[in-house]
């Protein structure tokens, strides 16, 4: 693994005050230990993954699904039945194509944030992520690194595909998205996510649990581990005897001998977590 980049740090004190002033749940030092342990046992990791969900992308502005507390997560505003499934689709498509561009108008005024920097750092890493948006990728981008395909278990927002299948797919200008319109075979062209109902593609799942079965370390990042088929990973690895490690706001429910949960802001942990971990990595 190769990180780039990246200054060895370690805050004394008084600096990680201010840093990990959000951080909820441990007191100071005990954040420091378990940033330090999270740094080397990612330092000695052979076959990592990133998982993500959500929680990584809401600190650039991106709504949550379901976080509690959250008044402006998506599915306490809006009918997850008429605008993610394959019912609602049919049932008002003009509507639904409409509610996806809006989204994707949001995407493409919000800018990955430091958390989404701090990942495109671990070179070589497989990131899974439930997430729909290009944030990691654009990271990646910005950090002027070679952009790793990263597996998007929920398909993206920067694609649409024919409702029948088809095959036929065309990839989406975020900032302009084309109203609803018809597939050359008749059928009505959808957004390239899944919704409920319907399964994870195929080729993308096989891939993310061949190597989390190969995994020795999973990076947990933004999610409550709720959502399945995709939490499904994570017990994957911790049945396999994987170190894993969840950065998350809120304790995630994710339990195993090898299990270290962070819990704080993304946008504060991983940078700070990176900052450690290039105090074992050779130059
Ligand atoms: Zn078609």
């Amino acid at each position: 693994m190769r990180l780039s980049g990246l200054t060895c740090v370690i805050a004394d004190t008084a600096d990680s005050a201010v840093h990990v002033s959000n951080i909820l749940s441990f007191g100071l030092l005990n954040v420091n230990k378990q940033l330090e342990r999270a740094a080397k046992m990612i330092a000695d990791a052979v076959h990592p993954v990133s998982f993500s969900g959500a929680g990584l992308s809401a600190e650039s502005g991106i709504a949550t699904f379901r976080d509690r507390g959250d008044e402006d997560a998506l599915w306490s505003k809006f009918d997850p039945q008429k605008l993610a499934s394959q019912e609602g689709f049919l049932a008002d498509p003009e509507m639904v194509t409409a509610w996806y561009n809006w989204r994707r108008k949001t995407l493409s005024e919000v800018q990955p944030n430091s958390a989404h920097l701090a990942l495109a750092k671990l070179h070589g890493w497989t990131h899974i992520t439930q997430n729909v948006d290009d944030l990691l990728e654009r990271s990646m981008d910005l950090s002027g690194v070679d952009v790793s395909p990263i597996l998007h278990l929920h398909g993206t927002l920067l694609e649409d595909h024919c409702n029948a299948n088809c095959g036929h797919t065309e990839l989406i200008d975020l900032s302009c998205a084309p109203a609803l319109r018809n597939c050359d075979c008749g059928s009505y062209m959808r957004p390239s996510v899944v919704w409920f109902g319907e399964s994870l593609p195929a080729q993308v799942l096989q891939t993310a649990l061949q190597k989390t079965e190969a995994a020795d370390l999973m990076l947990v990042v933004g999610t409550s581990a709720q959502v399945y088929p995709a939490a499904g990973l994570i017990d994957i690895a911790v049945e396999k005897g994987a170190e894993v490690i969840v950065v998350n706001k809120e304790p995630s429910g994710v339990n195993g001998a090898h299990v270290l949960e962070l819990i704080g802001p993304a946008g504060e942990l991983l940078p700070q977590l990176m900052d450690r971990l290039a105090c074992y990595m050779p130059e």
